[in-house]
């Protein structure tokens, strides 16, 4: 018999018992410390406490996480979430723990022996929140426990990864539904930033929703102006951006390589700027993201790595040197911008030679069948996974590596990875910063016995225990550097330590890792019987296409204001014209002459005199 538990913080009941009234701005004020909701996210929480399913569109920064983690408290029991941004689940188990609320998470790169533990934690009810990557959905260990787990609510974060025909689409996602078979009762609340109608639709279908319920809130941003301009001078635009603009900016650049080269150029021009992609050490993308946010450096040149889980409020500027693959990336990108509601630009900076190049990019992206065997080839062959083996377990990927390997371009290798994942073959997930870790699996007299007799095991199980409570009873956390400090030996002869003890079942060992991952979701397979859906394929890249040219055709565009042209292409009915943008600047419109004199008059008479 399982013991019973009871959980000291949260308020709310456990599994089976019935829930007690809610006041809401009480749980706000003594979790979170805030005052008040911001909009419509009181709105959705009493929907979801309700039990209708929800799908929430909110842009990024408006507090999704809340709308799921305060219904976690009110309702007690376990609210699954599913989100497939691995690299930020830590953080958010960690914020929510800070708050109250006992988190934890699933996902791959973790080893086999603390997805077990948490799991188990949550079938036992000592867990309010549950982070789920996905991929670990149709894992045996998790399918296994989840009729024990007393689920009150299923969270869908970034819902738009459903849509098959979204920006994002991750199949891994369409495991979601299988939740819902197995646990009815539980309502979903689903979210994400950017959805056209289209694309909210889909999300509630494929989720199963029981009666349609969107909430949304106005994608219009009065405080940010869009400005497009062309000529073939990007840079000394962005110079006369950075010396007219005060305050702090991202430049968006398309590929790494890209980034290192604009991050010299604004440091030529004065600018205090750094690099950042995904491909850099973990230690560094902190560091840079710091500085920033601290206001060390003023601009940071970024892939679209760059703005998950960021949360800077006085961003004045984001610069595009060239357009994104599609408009929901652009303005989830330029919407960083302005988050604390004062005045603030988003440029896209463009040449003659942008929309060729963007349609191109797009259509290397998508590989040929051919492409996609030799990479699967490649990548199992390069990890030794033997034929039928390697089910659900994560593999760290190098690209370039790969790409070499393969003598194809590493865009090439990634679409080929993308149309694997579309197939149902694998998972790519992006670099997750996972500290090493170790658990004791063996008897106390077990260790005692090292400890006294081997003199090379011995040392380190003593430092371990010393350094590191728990061990018996929990995976810690571990750094080979400082136990390899401590014993006045190098960091390889303790990881070869901790390997052998492995080995002698004395203990587990992760080591961290830091790499993209890619789990496989079928056993591996001879690459010639693969069977790729060429209908599948040829139809994502046409709607890949499609949006391109829509991204194209905003930017083009010579008639109508650019806000408005975006929250059409979302679903908004009759937007008005913002009177601020490119566009409606150039126009003679009532609109247009209003704001002239504000305070960014000066600038924005540079900026026409420019375009
Ligand atoms: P999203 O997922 O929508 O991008 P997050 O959930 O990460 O946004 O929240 C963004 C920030 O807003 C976080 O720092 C969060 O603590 C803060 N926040 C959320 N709700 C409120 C509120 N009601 N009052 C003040 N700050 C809030
Ligand atoms: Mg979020």
């Amino acid at each position: 018999m399982r013991p019973k538990v009871t959980i000291p913080h949260g308020g709310g009941a456990l599994a089976g018992e019935p829930a007690p009234p809610h006041d809401l701005h009480d749980l706000l004020r003594r979790h979170w410390g805030y005052d008040r909701f911001r909009p419509l996210q009181e709105q959705v929480i009493r929907a979801v406490l309700e039990g209708r399913d929800t799908l929430a569109l909110l842009p990024t920064g408006a507090g999704k996480s809340l709308c799921y983690q305060l219904p976690a408290l009110a309702l007690g029991g376990l609210t699954i979430v599913v989100s497939p941004l691995i690299a930020l689940m830590r953080d958010q188990v960690d914020h929510a723990r800070r708050r109250g609320i006992p988190a934890n998470a699933v996902m791959s790169g973790m080893a086999a022996f603390e997805i077990d533990n948490v799991l188990e934690d949550a079938a036992l009810g000592l867990l309010r929140l549950l982070y789920v990557s996905p991929e670990r959905l149709g894992t045996d260990a998790f399918r296994g426990r989840l009729p024990r787990m007393p689920v009150k609510l299923i969270a869908v974060d970034e819902a738009h990864c459903i849509a098959q025909w979204g920006y994002d689409f991750r199949p891994a996602y369409m495991r979601i539904p299988v939740l819902r078979e197995t646990i009815p009762q539980a309502p979903i609340v689903a979210l994400t930033a950017t959805a056209t109608p289209a694309v909210a639709d889909d999300i509630q279908q494929r989720l199963g929703f029981r009666a349609p319920n969107l909430l949304r809130s106005p994608f219009h941003r009065e405080e940010l102006t869009f400005w497009c301009s062309r000529g073939e001078d990007k840079l000394a635009r962005l110079r006369r951006i950075t010396e007219r603009v005060p305050g702090s900016g991202i430049v968006y650049m398309r590929d790494r390589r890209g980034t290192v080269e604009m991050a010299s150029v604004l440091r030529n021009m004065g600018v205090a700027a750094d690099a950042y992609h995904a491909g850099m050490a973990h230690a560094d993308r902190l560091r840079v993201q710091r500085d920033w946010q601290e206001g060390r450096l003023r601009y940071v040149a970024a892939t679209n790595a760059f703005g998950m889980g960021i949360d800077k409020g006085d961003v004045r500027a984001v610069v595009h040197l060239g357009p994104p693959p599609d408009l929901e990336s652009y303005y989830q990108e330029a919407g960083r911008a302005g988050r604390d509601g004062a005045p603030s630009y988003a440029f896209l900076l463009l040449d003659d030679g942008d929309a060729p190049r963007l349609l191109q990019r797009v259509q290397d992206g998508y590989p040929t069948t051919a492409e996609v065997r030799r990479t699967y080839q490649a990548f199992a062959d390069g990890h030794r996974i033997a034929l039928g083996s390697g089910l659900h377990e994560a593999y760290a990927l190098d690209l370039r590596d790969l790409a070499h390997r393969c003598g194809l371009r590493p865009t090439t290798v990634l679409g080929a990875l993308k149309a694997l994942e579309l197939n149902g073959d694998l998972v790519l997930s992006e670099g997750v910063h996972t500290p090493s870790r170790a658990l004791l699996i063996c008897s106390p007299s077990t260790v005692h016995d090292l400890r006294l007799h081997d003199n090379r095991l011995g040392p380190l199980l003593e430092v371990m225990l010393r350094s590191y409570g728990g061990l018996f009873e929990a995976p810690a956390s571990i750094e080979e550097e400082r136990i390899a400090q401590l014993l006045a030996t190098s960091t390889n002869a303790v990881r070869d330590g901790l390997r052998e003890l492995q080995r002698m079942d004395v203990l587990r060992y992760a080591p961290r890792t830091d790499d993209p991952l890619v789990t496989l979701m079928t056993p591996r397979r001879d690459a010639m019987r693969l069977t790729l859906e060429p209908e599948a394929l040829d139809l994502r890249l046409h709607g890949a296409l499609e949006r391109a040219k829509a991204m194209v055709a905003w930017s083009a565009s010579t008639a109508g204001c650019r806000e408005a042209g975006l929250l059409t292409y979302f679903g908004e009915p009759d937007p008005r014209p913002c009177g601020r943008c490119d566009r409606c600047r150039s126009l003679p419109t009532a609109e247009a002459t209003l704001a002239v004199d504000g305070p960014d008059a000066e600038l924005l008479r540079w900026v026409r005199s420019e375009t």
